[in-house]
């Protein structure tokens, strides 16, 4: 069995030890270069699991980078070149804690719809149907009505960056430059965000960039073939999605799978790494998952570019 895991942001150093306890009670830690063996069909490990990381949250270098370290692990983390840089937050973020009510007064206005429309659906997953232009409009107009003031910078900085690149405990690849829902934008902007942040990337740490991750990341509703081709065009080898599924020599290496761990007790994380391959779609099946309800979304609102 061989599986890629994904973090995000992470809120307690404690939870992080905890869980990788149980991935190391369950699987070999694997660096990068071992899953590129898994698709050549050179891979002699049976049970490997390699660790992916998401966004570039600060946490990365003050809980993950030590944690890793100390354990004598690597990992591959996702980055966007123009945030780091720049020291701007990426839009969901920005937006991650305003009040539900509040933040779909801002909605409907920028969407010209009415608020009643908007009663049975989640603010933030209806975000997430929408372009980074409406986003970011939406955000400003909250900004203003609502006297809240742009958030402190929540990444990494660039000398982080090259620290952690430096210290070979990190593959470090793309993750576009402001995190847009790629299949929500144009052709345009999609190729933009994900070859600029390739080309950036590549100048910031002096050398080829051959992995990226997909914002969000469901086939279909976050990318597809249109990505793929894109990505292609800049020489990206290894693009990661997510998906409850382990490693197959068959995947496509522009969507590999990644299982996403971001809370719960050890058990549960135990749980969820050996069965969630068979639970995760049993459990959209039944119930109304995210990817479903954005579906939803977008056929109620007509509003889908
Ligand atoms: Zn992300």
């Amino acid at each position: 069995m061989a599986k890629i895991i994904n973090f995000h942001d992470i809120a307690s150093p404690q939870w992080f030890e905890d869980t990788l306890d149980v991935i190391q009670e369950l699987y070999e830690v694997v660096p990068f270069s071992e899953v590129q063996r898994f698709y050549q069909g050179k891979s002699k490990s049976k049970n490997i699991a390699h660790l992916t990381v998401d966004d570039g949250h600060f946490s990365t270098y003050t809980i993950i980078y030590p944690a890793l370290k100390k354990r004598d692990l690597s990992a591959s983390i996702f980055v966007s070149p123009k945030i780091i840089t720049e020291q701007s937050n990426f839009w969901y973020e920005e937006s991650g804690d305003y009040e539900a009510d509040q933040l779909k007064t801002c909605i409907s206005e920028v969407l010209n719809v009415s608020v009643d429309r908007l009663k049975d659906f989640y603010p933030r997953s209806v975000m997430k149907t929408l372009t980074l232009e409406q986003n970011w409009e939406i955000i400003r107009l909250y900004q203003k009505k609502f006297s809240i003031p742009t958030k402190k910078y929540q990444y990494i900085n660039t000398s982080q960056l090259l620290e952690m690149e430096a210290s070979g405990v990190f593959d470090i690849g793309a993750h576009t430059q402001n995190h847009p829902i790629l299949a929500n934008e144009t052709d345009v902007i999609s190729r933009y965000e994900i070859q600029e942040s390739v080309k950036n990337l590549g100048e910031l740490l002096g050398r080829k960039i051959t992995t990226f991750a997909y914002p969000n990341g469901s086939y279909d509703l976050d990318f597809g073939s249109r990505e793929m081709e894109y990505l292609k065009e800049v020489g990206i080898d290894y693009a990661f999605s997510f998906q409850f599924k382990d490693l197959n020599i068959k995947d496509h290496l522009l969507s590999i799978p990644r299982y996403g761990l971001y809370h719960g007790t050890k058990d549960f994380v135990r749980k969820k790494l050996k069965y969630g391959n068979i639970w995760e779609p049993l459990k959209a099946k039944l119930f109304n998952n995210e990817d479903k309800h954005r579906k939803l979304i977008m056929k109620k609102l007509q509003n889908h570019a």
